[in-house]
Order: C-alpha cells, then structure tokens, then sequence
C-alpha cells in the first residue's frame, strides 16, 4: 500500500522545474538528481527562479530558525567582513568571537566555563571526543587507557570519520566501516514508539535501557570509557524521537557511577529548537560536554560549536593548558558575528516563547492532520521539533522496504505546486529499527497563520487549503 496518493500531473510539473545534476560541475549528493533552484529567502518563505514560494517547513533539516532575509543578521555578517574577514586563531581573537563564546556561556545556567567554535557539527563532534580524550589524560592522576565512547544504535553525530565512527547510523557507516575507529560501541536508543514492550511503564523501560548500559560499561571495561554520547531528542536519524522522562537523569548516574563523562549532542536538537535553548534543561541534567549547530547560526553562517564544562576546563587548565586541535577557519569571524545576531533576535524578539506558545498548535494540527492515517505509525518531537514516522503496516508497526523511498516521496508530496510546503526527510529501514520519517521544524518566528501550512499538505491528496500566494 502507497502511504500517500501521489499527486501525477503536480509531481511532473515539479520535475519541469527542477536542474538536472547530470550536466552540473557540482559533486552532489547523487550525481544523476535534479534540483529546484533556490533565488531567495523570506521569513519563513523560500523563492525559487521561477518565483513560486514554498513554505519552508523545516528550515533545511532543523537549520533556519529566525526565518530568512533578516537584514540585522545581513549587516552584521558585513560589518565583520569588511572590518576583519579572517582570524588566525593562534595569535588573535575578535570581538564577535569573544561575545559570542560568553554569551554562549552566561546562557548555560552556570553549566558551561568555554565554548569552541568551528565550521560544521561534525567537526564540533570531532572537537567533542578529542576534548573528552584529553580531560583523561591531564588529570591529575591521569587516566590513559580511557580511549573508549559508549553512544546509541541509529545515532547520528557527524559525517567526518571520528563522528561517523561515533554514531550508529549503519547506512551511513557501511561502505566506510573498515575505516573507522574500533573504539565505540552502541547501545539501544530510548525509543518508545519502538524500544518499549506493550505494558512497559517508563520506569521499567528507562531502569532496563540503563542496565543495558551498565552492562556495557562492564563488558568494555567501565575504567576504559571516556564518555557516553547521545542526542537528547534524535533528530536525523529517528526522527524527532525524545527520551521518556528520567532517562537522561538515570544514565548520568552510570556515567557518574563510572567515572565517565557525558557528551549530548545538540547540533539538530539545541538552540531553542526544542522551546528552551538547550534541550538537556528539560532532562535536569547537564552535560559535561555540548556540541551545539545548526540552530546557533540559523543558517546565516556555516558555525558550530562545542561547550565544555567546568570540570573539563578546569582539569585542562591546570594540566597542559593547549586543547591539542585546531582548524584554520576556527572561530571565523563572519560566522561569530552572524550567530551572536541571531542569538541576540531570538532573546530581545522572546521567539522561544513563541515556539513554546505555538508548539501545541502544530503537535495537535499534525495529530489531527494525519495521525489517522493508516500508513502513520507514530508523531512525536518536542517544541518546533516534529517527527512523523510512516510504516506499511499500522498494527505491527512494519516499516516500508528502504528502497521505496517513501520519506523522500513524501516530501517531494509536500513540495508539488499545489502544496509548497518543505520538510525534510530522513529513515529507511536499513536495520528495522526504524521507518521512514519526515521532520517539520519551522522557525521560531513562524506565524500562528504559516505554522497551519504543514497540516494543510495531508495525505491523501487533492488541493490543499494552503493558497499559492502565501
Ligand atoms: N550531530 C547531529 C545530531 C546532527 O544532526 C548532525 C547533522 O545533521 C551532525 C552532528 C553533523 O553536523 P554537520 O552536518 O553540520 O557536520
């Protein structure tokens, strides 16, 4: 059974308007796609060449988050270029990384002592693990034969080798696999929709999730682990998929109990995107290190960054005092000034109130929009954060053939001209722990009006309501 009913002559007409990659210079992603051709963003609208607008529904995967065309954020990034470009982090700092790196820690409720700003999440992941490595090593007394990462099954963390050897992600491992760093292992993913028994009562399943990684811990040798690393809600590769309440508290008692430290990755999830600034403040618990994306730039600036706690700072500044890492473009200027502007809007414009206030809207909406439907296996996320997860089968919650491609049929569903509306895909079933998943992730400054868009698409075809001159 199809999930949707494709929508034939709104599909072909889509693919009129899209560039073929086959004729293009670009090494994208698959060499034989094609692709719509972007002109302009404007608040929650994206324009292509041929002028029609589509609601961008999830600002790329979770990227966009106060909207496009902001000229606060345009004149900033100009004003850094053209009074300093480039920073050679060794011998200078600028202003905009300064502010940035404080203000990225007085908004950390005490948690947080330095932040660490790079280019990509991967490479704030990469930081991340180094970080964690050299913390061991410069204690006092060290602690060498640490060189050992607990994360998650179906975790992704980054597409560089050590993030990739970090996560879980088996599609995105497998042809990479004899390449990778042998010292990781994984664990189950708190996943309720999949990883809870009928009847189970959370306790019962975060106390069995927690004593698979105690047992983890034991088995690799509990003095050997430098750190357990997750997401606190799973962005890419679950789809939106939040831990049942006490389990973030329960394994950082492993953690504790072990003498390891705790890495959450908010590159997707963090920067308000889940209605606080950091998802882990509705856990109780705080990590000893943070990797936090694509929300800090909003997609202005290629930035990303790591924060890291008093403990581990404290240790390295007493040892060696040199974080052994670096990367040219480290804290580059344009990407610092361009995230403390979009930090600056989201607090002075109050816009995770307004994901906080709206949120309910687009959970129900999505709910009652879909969550009936046969092929709809489950709806879950957090603030302006929503996974939809698809199955063949509602009652056995079967997952479709990955080679369907039924997550990336969906979005190009919502994409048709009747629609415009964008969301972002993500699944196939590679290992049957999961299904296919779309994620709708607005901006936080989506109206009470746009944020209805994503409900108008359904799924069973036909005209939405949305109207084409949005
Ligand atoms: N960590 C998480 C949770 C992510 O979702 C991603 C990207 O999707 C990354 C790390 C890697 O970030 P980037 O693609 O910026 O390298």
């Amino acid at each position: 059974m199809v999930p949707v009913q494709l929508n034939e002559s709104a599909n072909a007409a889509l693919d009129r308007e899209k560039t073929s990659a086959a004729d293009s210079a670009v090494l994208h992603r698959h060499l034989d796609a094609s692709f719509l051709s972007l002109a302009k963003g404007e608040g929650s609208y994206l324009v292509l060449e041929d002028g029609r607008k589509i609601f961008d529904g999830s600002g790329g995967a979770a990227v966009g988050c106060i909207g496009w065309g902001n000229q606060r954020v345009a004149e900033a990034v100009t004003r850094q270029i053209l009074d300093v470009p480039y920073c050679p982090t060794i011998f200078y700092t600028t202003k905009a990384q300064e502010d940035l790196c404080r203000t990225l820690v007085e908004t950390s409720n005490g948690h947080m002592a330095r932040a660490y700003i790079v280019n990509s999440g991967s490479e704030a992941m990469e930081a991340a693990v180094k970080l964690a490595r050299q913390y061991y090593l410069e204690l006092d007394p060290p602690q060498p034969q640490r060189a050992q990462f607990i994360s998650r099954k179906q975790s992704y963390h980054g597409i560089t080798l050590g993030a990739l050897a970090i996560g879980g992600h088996a599609a995105r491992r497998a042809k990479f696999e004899p390449m990778l760093m042998k010292n990781v292992t994984q664990v189950s993913p708190c996943f309720e929709y999949r990883g809870k028994t009928p009847g189970e009562s959370d306790e019962a399943y975060v106390e069995r999730l927690t004593k698979e990684l105690d047992d983890e811990f034991q088995r690799v040798g509990p003095d050997t682990v430098c750190a357990f690393v997750a997401e606190p809600v799973v962005g890419a590769a679950l789809g939106c998929v939040p831990a049942v309440p006490g389990y973030f508290k329960a394994v950082r008692a492993v953690c504790e109990n072990y003498g390891a430290l705790l890495i959450l990755d908010e590159v997707m999830c963090g920067m308000g995107r889940t209605g606080t600034l950091h998802a882990w403040e509705q856990e109780g618990v705080a990590p000893d290190i943070q990797t936090i994306g694509k929300g800090l730039g909003g997609g202005y600036q290629s930035i990303a960054g790591v924060l890291a706690g008093h403990r581990v700072v404290d240790t390295l500044a007493k040892g060696s005092s040199v974080f052994v890492h670096g990367h040219t473009y480290q804290g580059h200027p344009a990407g610092c000034a361009a995230a403390l502007e979009v930090q600056k809007i989201i607090q002075e414009e109050g816009l995770l109130n307004n994901v906080q206030e709206l949120a309910p809207i687009l959970s129900n909406g999505l709910v009652e929009a879909v969550g009936g439907h046969p092929n709809v296996g489950n709806i879950r996320g957090r603030g302006f954060f929503w996974g939809i997860e698809f199955v063949a089968d509602k009652e056995t919650a079967t997952p479709f053939p990955p080679e369907d491609h039924v997550a990336m049929d969906i979005c190009e569903f919502a994409l048709t001209k009747d629609y415009g509306v964008g969301v972002y895909p993500g699944g196939g079933s590679v290992d049957g722990i999961r299904g296919d998943h779309i994620i709708i992730s607005p901006p936080y400054n989506v109206s009470r009006d746009d944020i209805q868009r994503p409900m108008a698409v359904g799924l069973s075809g036909g005209r939405a309501a949305a109207d084409e001159e949005a």
